[in-house]
Order: structure tokens, then sequence, then C-alpha cells
């Protein structure tokens, strides 16, 4: 068992190391975004609720830009490295930009005084109709609810729910990896429907108690003193975090792409803004609103971007505690993905 877990960390350092040497070779200017979602501090409440996944300690953080200035690999703002190709000015050989999604208000708490100290640029993906309120995402609703307690399977008001739930256990409340299952299953649904529904349960399932867990998302402020150096700009991930692919309605749509826009206009740094398309779901009509309106998209698709890559595909890598607490984690998770 030793002997063969030793073999596989054995294959993906040299699938790694194959990854970076092709890299390497590439003539092309090359950069490579980095993805995170929530900056926590490693015993942060927060992180009882959260899904693994999305969460990436600050010193973890730190980490990650020394590892890349170490492999030579200058910070650049997404937009400076888009905005020179389209001039076509001279770019970095090797540059890497990082990325927020959804807009955390502990990418503000967390992030962005390790950003202001190592002077790195990010981009933070905005859901701008969430900005300024108490509301968070229904992942995080569903993750608090299945694991604060057991949910009763014959309640009608979890009818919508059951067919999602493990049927091993319904006494008691699941683990995080459960909830975290149960998650990636309800994706099926459409995002509108599991809010409703959320929104529709009695307060007895909801209020965790009275214990409040406080705004989660960047409120105007925050926004404004994160930009105001230059160090922080946004870019526009929808009105709702709603899934384009599925909206079937073509108003709703338009509301979640160019509606986004005109929000970040009235922010009004000055530039045409990034998309980011939610959960990586692009469909052919959303993609030309987003091409109508934003000057280039990340997508989750895995890989680095040469400066022939399309601007509306951009690559990307997710990290987080669990795929990159090392710098040698770091280098492998994104050597083998390049591969
Ligand atoms: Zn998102």
């Amino acid at each position: 068992m030793i002997l063969r877990s030793g073999l596989k960390s054995f294959a993906i350092a040299v699938l790694a190391a194959i990854g970076w040497m092709k890299l390497k070779l590439q003539r092309q200017p090359t950069l490579i975004i980095l993805t995170y979602h929530r900056t926590l501090p490693k015993h942060h409440p927060d992180r009882e609720y959260e899904q693994p996944g999305m969460v990436t300690a600050p010193e973890v953080l730190a980490k990650h830009v020394d590892a890349m200035s170490a492999i030579g690999a200058e910070p650049i703002h997404l937009n400076e490295w888009l905005n020179k190709r389209k001039e076509g000015l001279p770019l970095p050989r090797l540059s890497y930009a990082v990325t927020f999604d959804d807009g955390w208000r502990d990418n503000y708490q967390y992030a962005y005084p390790i950003l202001l100290e190592k002077n790195v640029p990010a981009t933070i993906f905005l859901v701008t109709k969430l900005v300024d309120t108490e509301k968070t995402f229904w992942p995080e609703q569903v993750l608090k609810l299945v694991t604060t307690q057991a949910i009763p399977h014959a309640a009608k008001e979890f009818e919508w729910l059951k067919p999602f739930l493990p049927h091993n256990q319904p006494s008691v409340p699941l683990s995080l990896e459960e909830a975290d299952e149960v998650i990636g299953k309800l994706k099926s649904l459409d995002d509108q429907t599991i809010l409703s529904h959320l929104n529709d349960l009695p307060p007895i399932y909801t209020d965790h108690g009275g214990k409040k867990s406080g705004r989660a998302i960047l409120n105007t402020d925050e926004v404004n003193e994160m930009a105001s150096d230059g160090l922080v700009k946004y870019g526009g991930h929808t009105r709702h975090h709603f899934r384009l692919n599925r909206l079937d309605d073509d108003l709703a749509l338009q509301q979640e792409i160019a509606g986004c826009m005109e929000d970040l206009q009235v922010l009004n740094y000055g530039q045409i803004p990034v998309f980011c398309y939610p959960n990586g779901d692009i469909t052919d009509r959303g993609q030309s609103l987003v091409k109508a309106h934003f000057q280039a998209a990340c997508t989750t698709k895995l890989g680095w971007n040469t400066s022939k890559q399309d601007s509306y595909d951009l690559h990307r890598f997710n990290l987080h505690d669990g795929n990159s607490a090392s710098r040698l984690r770091l280098l492998s998770t994104i050597g083998r993905s390049i591969l």
C-alpha cells in the first residue's frame, strides 16, 4: 500500500515536471491565471460551512505568490496582459494573474493585505446584485442546512431535496464531504428553483439557533478601497450567479450578462471588464452576449494561455488548500494539469 502510494506520488511528480518543461519550452509569452474563491484563516468558523475546494488560507496564498516568483513568473493584471496583447506591446515571457471568483468579503479581509504587501494585482469577479447584501449562494445555504441538523426526509418542505440526500442515515446531520456531494448532485436543478425552495423553508430550519453568520460578500466601501490604488480591478460574474446553461429565457440571460456589465459601469473604473462564467458553464447565446459586452472571459478549463489564446476562452488553475498547500503541491497541481 505504502509502495503503491509512493509510486503514485512519484508518477505525479514526473508528470508535473514534464508539464513545467513543456511550459518552459513554449516560445510564446505565457500567462498562468490562478483562480481563488474564499480566503479564510485555518480556524475561521466559516470553514465549517464551506466546500473544501473553495477555501485557501491567507498564508497559502502568500506561499503561492512566493512560489510563482521563484519560478520566474511575473505578476500582471489580467487587464494589462490583455491590453498589451491587443496593442501589440511586449508581454512578459512568463507571467501570472490572480483572480478571485464571487466577490467574498474575506478577499478584502485576508487576501487584500497580502496582495498589498507583495504588490500583486488581482481581479475580483463580482456577482453584482449580491454586493452590499447579506445574501450568500445556494451551495453555502444548503451546506449549512444539511450539516447542522438531521433533515426530516418525511417533511413535505424537503421533498425537493430528498432525492439528493444519502439514503442510509437520515437521522443525523451530514458530514462536510457528504454535503459537498449533495451540492454536486443538486446542480442538476436550476439555480432559481433551488433558491426558491430554500426561501420557502420555515425559519426553524434556517435560523441556526439564531446565530447570525454576518455579511459574507463585499460591500461598496470595500470594493472602492481595494480599487483606490489600482491593485484590484473588477470583472463580471453575472448578477445572481445563475449558471448560463440553466437560463432558458433570453431576457434573464441578458439581465445576467448585460445587466451585470451595467452594474459594473456604475463602479466607473474606466475599463471594459472581463467576464467569468459561473460554474464554467458556457452556451452559444451566453457567449455571444458576453462577447458583445465584455473584453474577455475566464472559464474553468485547465491550462496556461499563450499570446494566441482566444480572449473569450481563457484557461485557469483553480487553487485551494487541498491541492496547493505547499510549494511542491502547487507546482505539481499546475504542472500536471498542463500536460
Ligand atoms: Zn462563482
